[in-house]
């Protein structure tokens, strides 16, 4: 029962999680960061950078030979990647930004003071007692002392369903052993209904289980360590640790070997397979799923979907076949693990050095109240938006991005009318998909009620356990319901932005739509080059591989003719074929089967975002600034939402678990398809950002 199974979002940026403890299916979270020097600043006011930055570009570099390189240079000189960080990047800096301002609202609304209203007193009291280390270091392991007494008190494995749903029900961004929640209906888009996927790693992605290179083998043998470590911590003996981080290795592996790959999971119908309860009853007949769902109070239900019945099979293998000890170990371990974080010193330090530092090259730990501001964001963060959004998005502001939404469009309606490839019948379908989209800017119409959500003073683990149920709850509580088609999959300080397909909807937090991303003192042209390049992305991903096979009202419903989809496809594999060609780190290539749908998102998006450009502009006289034309202004102002420093421990990570290809190639991928830019700069053929006429890849 973790958070909502969400089959066809389609985010802007890349995903990274605080702790890195990684598995599906999870909430979205942008990476964060802060430079080290303004640390222990904090303050009302969001600290102002244009859209477009001279000091940030290198202009000793031929745009024509790097155009990331030219515009990027210099932002990547005068920001070093600092300690605590796994990667440093406009985006992570405008979301550092944010937390340093969030942090200002959480420590006046944790002073215990007379007269808080109930959501200020919510936020105040959680973070209250996430910042009181000294409370949490005191309770050490003795806070996790339930949970495991549960696990030991498990007298057969038939009795694992029950105390699996407790614990699933509190246990926040883990599916632990396997998720479960409400789903929308792939064939009806309307209805919410039960849905089951696949989970039980401690490894960021199944690949990491079954890759054969040097480099693998010695990510797992690191693991096995921090397994040991942890099971240290809660009181094994070296000699028993070690022998237990080997059982729950070899049930990982077992459990990663029937999970779907990321490229598979982009198959929408490979993901379709709804049944009947008594038929997952078949699929895994040794789990005691009547007790699971009387424990875990899931409504009744008629239909579910399993996103991967080979996994559950896999389960129930696991059921018969590994005795009970072998369950305990590996349940004891995750629990302790999934809630390391949230304990005493010795735990965090164990988390930390395993999954930032080890596995993604961080330095240092990330400062106390850095990491309390992001739970709140996480587990609380319709309490939390409401505050940022009065302080950072005026009324003028959404009506200017909304404009700016509605132009993007318009030019997508021309795009489509205009395509030579595309048949009548298709263009119609899509012209009506186009029109059925919803646009939602900001924040939510209608606020999270949290009123039923009680926290306790000292408790913290206990306190991430209430909010996290909470969510939970409210995500199961849906099956058998209608599609509430407001709701927001983002909190309002989110620096990202996504498409989803069930739904229909493009989503632009609040927090995505400030300098220097979306620039309100600044004119158009690096503004569309940028924010309206975003919006352009995400409108495509209703028509890329994955989102073309949604309808209008985000039912998995084939709406091609045979002969334009293979048009498509035949054009997105100029894409997918020369994405392949870059390399991420060392000798590691783009896995472009998996970046397929955002490279031809990145491309179609700043396509249209010129048009729109051009037509919000018409008939202005727009004049050169700094010795820069404003069509050039247009494509440097698009570069620089890109600028970024990795460590490549970090890279590694990206190349196997994130579907965006990275920063350089963002850029430099979609302009060496784009006349406009070579235009701009006057770029010859044979230049390296100019791609032969042969090798041109357009889609939309
Ligand atoms: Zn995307």
């Amino acid at each position: 029962m973790t958070k909502k199974l969400a089959v066809a979002l389609s985010l802007f940026f890349a995903l990274s999680v605080l702790s890195g403890v990684a598995q599906s299916p999870k909430k979205p979270k942008a990476e964060t960061a802060k430079k080290a020097a303004a640390a222990d600043t904090k303050g009302p006011e969001l600290p102002y950078t244009p859209s477009l930055d001279l000091t940030s570009m290198d202009k000793s570099v031929d745009p024509c030979v790097d155009f990331y390189s030219y515009s990027c240079s210099g932002w990547k000189k005068k920001n070093p990647i600092p300690a605590d960080q796994v990667g440093w990047s406009v985006y992570g800096k405008l979301y550092e930004d944010n937390l340093n301002f969030l942090r200002g609202i959480l420590e006046e609304a944790a002073k215990a003071k007379a007269g808080r209203d109930a959501v200020t007193t919510l936020i105040g009291d959680y973070y209250g007692t996430c910042v009181d280390e000294k409370v949490i270091e005191k309770r050490g392991a003795a806070a996790l002392k339930p949970d495991l007494d549960a696990v030991a008190g498990l007298k057969s494995v038939h009795d694992l369903a029950p105390v699996l749903a407790r614990l699933q029900l509190r246990l926040p961004d883990t599916a632990l052993l396997f998720g479960a929640s409400s789903q929308q209906d792939p064939d009806d888009s309307d209805s919410e209904i039960a849905g089951f996927d696949q989970g039980g790693l401690g490894l960021p992605d199944r690949d990491y289980y079954v890759k054969d290179d040097d480099k693998s083998k010695e990510i797992r043998a690191r693991y096995v360590l921090h397994v040991q470590k942890v099971l240290e911590l809660i009181g094994e003996t070296a000699e028993a640790a070690a022998k237990d981080a080997a059982t729950i290795m070899s049930m990982e592996t077992a459990l990663a070997k029937a999970s779907l790959t990321r490229v598979e999971r982009r198959d929408p119908y490979k993901l379709k397979n709804k049944m009947k309860l008594e038929a997952l009853e078949k699929l895994a007949p040794h789990f005691d799923w009547q007790s699971w769902l009387r424990v875990g109070e899931v409504p009744k239900f008629e239909i579910l979907n399993v996103t991967a019945p080979a996994f559950f099979t896999e389960v129930d293998r696991q059921l018969t076949e590994e005795p009970l000890d072998h369950w305990k170990t590996y349940l004891r371990y995750h629990v302790a693990n999934a809630d390391a974080q949230y304990l005493s010193a010795a735990f965090v330090q164990e988390s930390f050095d395993f999954y930032r530092k080890y596995l993604r090259g961080a330095k240092e730990q990330q400062a106390r109240w850095k990491r309390c501001v992001q739970w709140v964001d996480r587990d609380l963060g319709e309490a939390l938006g409401k505050a940022y959004v009065r302080q950072a998005f005026s009324p003028e502001l959404k009506a200017s991005t909304l404009d700016m939404v509605k132009r993007i469009q318009a030019a997508m309606e021309l795009r489509i009318s205009e395509l030579d490839w595309m048949s009548p019948e298709t263009k119609q379908q899509a012209i009506l998909k186009l029109h059925a989209m919803r646009n939602k800017i900001g924040y939510p119409d209608r606020w999270r009620d949290y009123s039923s959500l009680k926290l306790t003073a000292g408790d913290f683990l206990g306190n991430v356990y209430r909010a996290s149920a909470f969510e939970n709850r409210r995500q199961i509580d849906k099956i058998g319901k209608p599609v509430d088609r407001s709701e927001w999959g983002m909190t309002p300080p989110t620096v990202n932005a996504y498409y989803n397909g069930q739904m229909n909807d493009i989503n632009f937090p609040a927090g995505v739509l400030q300098p220097p991303l979306y620039d309100a003192k600044m004119d158009a042209a690096p503004n569309y080059g940028n924010t309206g390049g975003t919006v352009g992305h995400e409108l495509t991903h209703g028509f890329d591989d994955e989102g073309s096979q949604f309808d209008a009202k985000g039912n998995l419903k084939d709406w091609w003719t045979k002969d334009d989809k293979e048009k498509f496809q035949t054009r997105t594999k100029c894409v997918a074929d020369q994405y392949a060609g870059y390399v991420i780190v060392d000798d590691i290539h783009i896995n472009s089967k998996l970046t397929l749908g955002e490279d031809v998102a990145d491309l179609g998006g700043e396509i249209l975002a010129y048009i729109a450009w051009k037509d919000a502009t018409k008939g202005l006289y727009l004049k050169s600034a700094d010795g820069l034309t404003p069509e050039q202004r247009f494509f440097i102002g698009f570069a620089q939402w890109a600028c970024a420093n990795e460590r490549p421990e970090n890279q590694r990570v990206q190349a196997m678990t994130n579907p965006h290809s990275p920063p350089y190639a963002r850029i430099n991928g979609v302009v060496v398809n784009m006349p406009e830019f070579q235009n701009a700069f006057s770029c010859k053929a044979g230049q390296p950002m100019v791609n032969p006429p042969l090798k041109l890849c357009r889609i939309w």
